[in-house]
């Protein structure tokens, strides 16, 4: 398609976009159409464009939880990563980042890192934006505090549809307003999260740069990095933990194509050589009847299914 979407005149929607490289796992198709807005008013047009064209819209971020599907996406694809920025400020005690959704959560390491505050400690190591944190509540397991989103989210503005208005809106919800779980913030829907205002209190700790290195350090050591992965692809269900559950059922290194049940960390799933995305799901159905059968429990997904998933039998 050329250039010149009907309703976006400065701003260019672009067709058959491959999106493995914009994902954790480098799997998945094309992008039907795609765009990658850099600021508010750029997603605006995109999404007025979808509107105007009838095409269902799926929002990419870091891409760091998420399985497309090797059929693609149908519709627009609008991927947020270069909607970046964060505002930095202290007020009333409190250090306050407003940040564009496409903020990397390593940005707002260093912010914490350089007032040495707390949620410096959480983040170590925490891949992904602001706006997928705030969607899947990212956090540890960790007895860190903080540990997830909710604990440092004071706002988040959405774009959403206003039918009185016949025009995209930005509306702010009180993170209060919205329903907060384990790796999940519901609550905001329908629209997209396009801000977030977070912040905690101005208490620096003299030893939180030697704490975040020693996190770091836990992680490289408990999970494969090298690999390309999800992180933990199952959440932990009530009084278990799913990397030991699918330990125990013997399914370490368990592999289908190039994709396998990572021998470091049972709860991940690598790619270690040119995996499908079809490999990685047949690998977290195995795994999910595996515990079911052998454990009576049924593991859930923290990853999110994006694309074309029919006819895609396990
Ligand atoms: C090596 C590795 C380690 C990890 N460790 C952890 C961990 O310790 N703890 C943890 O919680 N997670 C972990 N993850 C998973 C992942 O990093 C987090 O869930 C992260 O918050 C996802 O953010 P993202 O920007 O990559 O979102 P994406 O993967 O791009 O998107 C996730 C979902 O959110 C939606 N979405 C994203 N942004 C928006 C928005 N602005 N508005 C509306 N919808 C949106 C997407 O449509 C999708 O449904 C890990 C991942 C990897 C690869």
């Amino acid at each position: 398609m050329s250039s010149a979407p009907k309703a976006a005149p400065t701003f260019s929607i672009e067709q058959r976009v491959p999106l493995a490289s914009m994902t954790s796992w480098l799997v998945g198709g094309e992008a039907e159409y795609f765009a990658q807005p850099y600021t508010v008013e750029h997603l605006k047009e995109a999404l007025l464009w979808a509107r105007t064209n009838n095409q269902p819209v799926t929002i990419l971020s870091g891409g760091t939880n998420v399985l497309i599907s090797d059929q693609g996406v149908k519709g627009i694809v609008i991927t947020l990563r270069k909607m970046a920025g964060a505002a930095v400020r202290e007020e009333n005690g409190r250090l306050h980042l407003d940040c564009l959704a496409g903020t990397s959560k390593s940005e707002l390491l260093k912010n914490f890192l350089k007032y040495k505050l707390e949620p410096a400690l959480f983040l170590a190591g925490l891949p992904g934006d602001v706006g997928g944190g705030v969607v899947m509540n990212a956090g540890v397991s960790e007895g860190f505090k903080p540990r997830e989103f909710v604990e440092i989210t004071d706002w988040v503005e959405v774009m959403r549809w206003s039918e009185t208005k016949n025009d995209f809106e930005v509306v702010r919800l009180e993170a209060k307003e919205l329903h907060w779980s384990y790796r999940h913030c519901e609550g905001w829907r329908p629209g997209i999260i396009v801000r977030a205002g977070l912040s905690w209190p101005l208490e620096p700790s003299a030893d939180i740069l030697q704490r975040v290195k020693q996190a770091n350090q836990t992680r490289l050591t408990k999970q494969p990095l090298d690999m390309p992965s999800c992180g933990s692809v199952f959440v932990n269900p009530p009084g278990h933990a799913s990397g030991r559950l699918i330990q125990e059922s013997g399914l370490k290194g368990f592999t289908i194509g190039g994709a396998k049940v990572s021998e470091k960390h049972a709860n991940f799933i690598v790619n270690f050589d040119q995996a499908k995305a079809i490999d990685i799901h047949r690998v977290i159905e195995h795994v999910k009847k595996t515990v079911k059968d052998q454990k009576g429990i049924e593991l859930r997904t923290e990853v999110v299914y994006l694309g074309d998933w029919t006819g895609s039998a396990a």
